[in-house]
């Protein structure tokens, strides 16, 4: 039940023409059903990773492996890898001028649909889903109108993602949360996503610097990141661990083995 396993996952990215290692030997297994978080200091690879996961073309995986219910996940084309359920929310969500919100969102899911063999949305029984979910969330559906990203609020991209997310339904979320910028509603609506998605076929990866996130999704896991590497994983205490002792502690044994 290694849904997604991640093992001796090095990367670097080009950084004006010298090559930067940022991954270094990363191993990481996430079960099917589990939802983990993944905390670390500010510039220990947190989002690197969700890059390379997403499969962004600027980072360059030198060793390692990862695979989604044993499939290599890193050959597939990042549309590939939505295809076969992967979500992944990133720290800054991307806006897209010109592009059409719900256009883009129903793309997006008959993309996933057709790959999973199921039948298209037409624009009505898209219109009828998206709008139940944007009553949900508490969107106003003149956000659908606007372009994709361009313009919200720090909140509000928050909520279009959980609305990709849910509209989507992935077997793998893997989220970057940037939670500084964030306030308590909008990490509840994120909270409330991951939640309300949580069930037998549903993992996710959260990725956050702070403990506040989880306090609101109770993680099966904790792994601490550190200089590109998983250095500590435990149960839900090692955030609180973490938000009280901070980093120090795991950084020194590091530092020592
Ligand atoms: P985190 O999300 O944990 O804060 P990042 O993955 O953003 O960490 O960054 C890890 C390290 O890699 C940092 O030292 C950062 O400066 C460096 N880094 C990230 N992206 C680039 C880039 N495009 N060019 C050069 N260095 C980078
Ligand atoms: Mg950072
Ligand atoms: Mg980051």
């Amino acid at each position: 039940n290694d849904f997604l396993k991640i093992s001796g996952l090095s990367a670097r990215i080009d950084d004006n023409g010298t090559p930067k290692e940022i991954l270094r030997g990363l191993d990481l297994v996430l079960p099917k059903g589990e939802v983990h978080a993944i905390m670390g200091p500010n510039g220990s690879g947190k989002s690197t990773l969700s890059y390379v996961l997403a499969g962004r073309e600027d980072y360059e995986v030198t060793v390692g492996e990862v695979t989604l219910d044993g499939a290599d996940l890193l050959a597939m084309e990042p549309d590939e890898r939505a295809a076969a359920g992967v979500f992944l929310a990133f720290q800054t969500p991307v806006e897209l001028p010109g592009v059409n919100n719900a256009t883009f969102l129903r793309t997006a899911v008959n993309a996933v649909r057709r790959a999973r063999g199921e039948e298209e949305l037409d624009a009505v029984a898209f219109l009828k889903a998206v709008r139940a979910e944007t009553k949900r969330l508490h969107m106003s559906d003149e956000m659908l109108k606007r372009n994709v990203n361009v313009g919200f609020s720090g909140g509000e991209k928050k909520r279009n993602e959980v609305l990709q997310m849910r509209m989507l339904q992935p077997r793998l979320a893997i989220l970057d949360e940037t939670d500084s910028g964030l306030d308590i509603d909008a990490l509840r609506v994120v909270a409330d996503g991951v939640n309300s998605l949580r069930g037998p076929d549903f993992s996710a990866l959260i990725i956050t610097h702070h403990q506040r996130l989880l306090d609101y999704i109770s993680p099966d896991r904790v792994h601490v990141m550190a200089k590109g590497r998983i250095i500590h994983s435990g149960g839900p205490e090692v955030a609180r661990q973490l938000e009280a002792q901070g980093y120090a502690k795991y950084l020194t044994a590091e530092a020592a083995a």
